[in-house]
């Protein structure tokens, strides 16, 4: 307590938080433009089958086209986005573009290819996700089941009744969830299964450090068998190289994502090299 009020009193003293202060101001009213000026762009990243290469699907991943700084990463904006509740808003526009551009892809011939989105916990809190959901598959066409919705571990543990009950309506529509950088929260194994997943992401820590590090090894395959006894799926993020790879599926991973394959991609670029990885390629040059 005396801590936060020492820090209280430190922000009207210094300086250079008032610098912060002003810069904080200033983001937030850039991102209040930036949804209104369509300032946002989706890149996409494949997540791919590891054992046929074949891209099933893609996750899409927030960027900010800014005016004067250039391509922004989510690591810039994200937080302030969250606390001032303003990812709300952005979070639905990333829903709706998505989804179109999902059945886009399925128009094109990749009949079968998957979106994942990302979700904060605050759209679950200060916003009518569920409605908002229904909105960008109607406005697509998308199929619910075509729909992947990532999670953050801290989001299950947090007013776990009132999120189960969002999750449930959701999935009526088809929509299936997983869990994002799984292995760096809490780890309530109670809590997993009592809420109906699809896939745990295995995160990339973990894999980054796989072939050099026993214990990341050892949390990896606790894991992929968490996942196996769960009936989930498991997905590695930042496969970089060939031999992680081939390590990984010697653990029973079964799906991955990473700069091996590719990152992510504006949306063009990723559209090109479906003709190639995609599940379905072949059906789509027949048509
Ligand atoms: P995430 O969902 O865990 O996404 C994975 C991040 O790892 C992405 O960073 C991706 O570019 C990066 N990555 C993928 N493969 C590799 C690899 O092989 N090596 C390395 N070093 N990195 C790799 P990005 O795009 O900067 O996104 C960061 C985080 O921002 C995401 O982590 C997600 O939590 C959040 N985010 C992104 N888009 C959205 C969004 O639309 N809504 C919300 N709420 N959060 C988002
Ligand atoms: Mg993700
Ligand atoms: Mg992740
Ligand atoms: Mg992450």
């Amino acid at each position: 307590q005396a801590k936060k009020d020492g820090k209280n009193l430190y922000r009207f003293f210094d300086p250079t938080m008032n610098r912060l202060s002003e810069e904080r101001f200033r983001m937030i009213g850039g991102l209040r433009k930036a949804l209104k000026d369509d300032e946002f762009v989706l890149y996409y990243q494949p997540k791919v089958n590891l054992q046929t290469g074949r891209w099933i699907g893609a996750e899409a991943l927030l960027r900010w086209q800014h005016p004067s700084e250039g391509l922004l990463s989510p690591a810039r904006f994200i937080d302030l986005a969250e606390e001032t509740g303003l990812i709300v808003g952005i979070g639905q526009w990333v829903l709706k573009q998505a989804c179109h551009q999902c059945i886009e892809w399925h128009k094109l011939g990749y009949r079968n290819l998957q979106m994942a989105v990302n979700l904060s916990p605050v759209q679950f809190t200060r916003g009518n996700l569920t409605a908002e959901v229904r909105q960008a598959l109607d406005a697509s066409g998308l199929a619910g089941h075509h729909l992947e919705l990532e999670l953050t571990e801290s989001l299950l543990l947090r007013d776990a009744e009132n999120i189960r009950t969002q999750l449930n309506e959701l999935r009526t529509h088809g929509i299936s969830f997983s869990i994002d950088d799984f292995g760096t929260g809490y780890s309530n194994l109670g809590y997993l299964s009592k809420f109906q997943l699809e896939a745990l992401k295995v995160d990339q820590s973990f894999v980054r450090k796989l072939l050099s590090s026993k214990q990341d090894q050892d949390i990896t395959l606790a894991i992929i068998n968490i996942a196996k006894s769960l009936g989930l799926v498991t997905v590695a993020e930042g496969i970089e190289d060939e031999e992680t790879l081939t390590k990984l599926k010697s653990m029973g991973c079964e799906m991955g994502q990473g700069y091996f394959w590719s990152k992510p991609l504006p949306v063009d670029e990723f559209t090109d090299m479906l003709a190639r990885y995609a599940e379905d390629a072949t059906q789509a040059h027949q048509s």
